[in-house]
């Protein structure tokens, strides 16, 4: 049986205060799902010192293809590692769209991670010019095949979130995102049909504590990739509850 998961994507938000809140509010309880925190990379000392203790796991929005050197502002994979993550987002589409994060940046950074001993939550999505032209079974295989080069399946997660649902309010159907994931799937059978069923699929946008339980009840959606609601601890609570067991 797969794990299920929930991964709060905090992006350029929150502070030491949402941290602190954020760990009260969630560790009182426990969950069927692994729930990851990836909050903005200054904050992940205190996060991990934080869920020390709790069954919160932690994780970065995004590293380096570089190991080390003159690559100034950069974060390295093990560096990430070595303050306490276990995972690390690469390939999201606000870093594809807005930092021209190509398929070949995203294939050297998910190597990078994985080599670092993190596991890489790799993001693949179409626009919604792509969806309406069709596209959207050909993009994401583009964007899966091209990352997966030289990947390692043990550790990896993928989250399939349509550019057109992220922080718009408009969420796939549930069938819309079972049809893709399971499209992901089988093009992950095509390189090693035992561990393709063992890999964790997440669905990520607009899911809020009203929707995340439909979503999650298809067959090969095992969680989700949350970044708006995951900074409203009510919200991201119920989400984590909505994981089915
Ligand atoms: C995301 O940023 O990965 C995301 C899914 O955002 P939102 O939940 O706000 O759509």
């Amino acid at each position: 049986m797969r794990q299920s998961l929930v991964i709060a994507n905090w992006k350029l938000n929150g502070d030491l205060e949402l941290v602190n809140f954020m760990v009260s509010a969630l560790a009182s309880e426990s969950y069927t799902a692994d729930v990851v925190i990836c909050p903005p990379a200054p904050y992940l000392s205190a996060l991990q010192q934080r869920t020390q203790n709790t069954e919160l796991a932690v994780g970065g929005q995004n590293c380096s293809s570089f190991q080390q050197g003159a690559y100034t502002g950069e974060i390295s994979a093990s560096m990430l590692k070595e303050v306490g993550c276990e995972y690390v987002l690469v390939g999201h589409s606000e870093r594809r769209s807005l930092f021209a994060e190509d398929d070949q940046v995203v294939a050297s950074k998910l190597v990078a991670a994985q080599e670092a001993g993190l596991t890489a939550v790799l993001c693949v999505g179409e626009s919604l010019t792509q969806r309406e032209a069709g596209q959207t079974m050909s993009v994401v295989k583009q964007q899966l095949l091209s990352a997966l080069q030289n990947a390692d399946l043990n550790r990896l997660v993928v989250a399939y979130e349509p550019v057109w649902a992220i922080g718009t309010g408009m969420t796939a159907s549930p069938e819309q995102a079972q049809e893709v994931h399971q499209e992901i799937r089988a093009l992950l059978a095509t390189i090693d049909a035992q561990q393709a069923q063992k890999i964790s699929l997440l669905y990520g946008g607009s899911v809020k504590a009203d929707n995340a339980e439909i979503i999650f009840a298809q067959e090969d959606i095992d969680g989700g990739l949350i970044g708006g609601a995951s900074l409203v601890a009510e919200q991201f609570r119920a989400i984590c509850s909505a994981v089915k067991g």
